[in-house]
C-alpha cells in the first residue's frame, strides 16, 4: 500500500500526529476537520496514499463504496440528522489542499460557514 511520508494524512492514519478520530479500520479512517467549516465536519481517508480522485482505479472500488457508505452512518452519529453534504475536491481548481483523498462530510444546523465553492 503507498505511503508518502511527507503527507499530514499519510502520518494520521500511521498515528504520527494528533487527530480527533471517529472512526478507524483496515482501509479507513475518520476524523474532525481542524478547521470545520460546519458544526459537523468529519473526513473520511483511506489509509493508501491516493493523491486525488482522479489517480483512483479499479482496483479501489470498494475502497471508494466504503467511503461513501461511512458518510451517512458517521455524518447522524455526530448530530447531522438533518442532512448533509458529501464533498471531495480535486486539484487546483478543486479547491483541494491535501493531496491525499478524502471525503468532507459537512451537517449539523445551518448557517454553516460552508468551503470556498
Ligand atoms: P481539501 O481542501 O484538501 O479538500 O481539504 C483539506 C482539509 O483538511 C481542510 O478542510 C483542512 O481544514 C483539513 N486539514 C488540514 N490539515 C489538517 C490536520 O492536520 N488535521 C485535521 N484534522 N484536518 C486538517
Ligand atoms: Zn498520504
Amino acid at each position: 500500500m503507498s505511503h508518502d511520508p511527507n503527507c499530514i494524512f499519510c502520518k494520521i492514519a500511521a498515528g504520527e500526529i494528533p487527530s480527533r478520530k471517529v472512526y478507524e479500520d483496515e482501509d479507513v479512517i475518520a476524523f474532525h476537520d481542524i478547521r470545520p467549516a460546519a458544526p459537523v465536519h468529519l473526513l473520511i481517508v483511506p489509509r493508501e496514499h491516493v493523491p486525488t480522485l482522479a489517480d483512483a482505479t479499479a482496483a479501489h472500488q470498494a475502497l471508494l463504496g466504503k467511503m461513501l457508505l461511512l458518510a451517512p452512518k458517521l455524518a447522524q452519529e455526530h448530530g447531522a440528522t438533518n442532512g448533509f453534504r458529501v464533498v471531495v475536491n480535486n486539484g487546483p481548481d478543486g479547491g483541494q489542499e491535501v493531496y491525499h483523498l478524502h471525503v468532507h462530510v459537512l451537517g449539523g444546523p445551518r448557517p454553516w460557514k460552508g468551503m470556498a465553492i
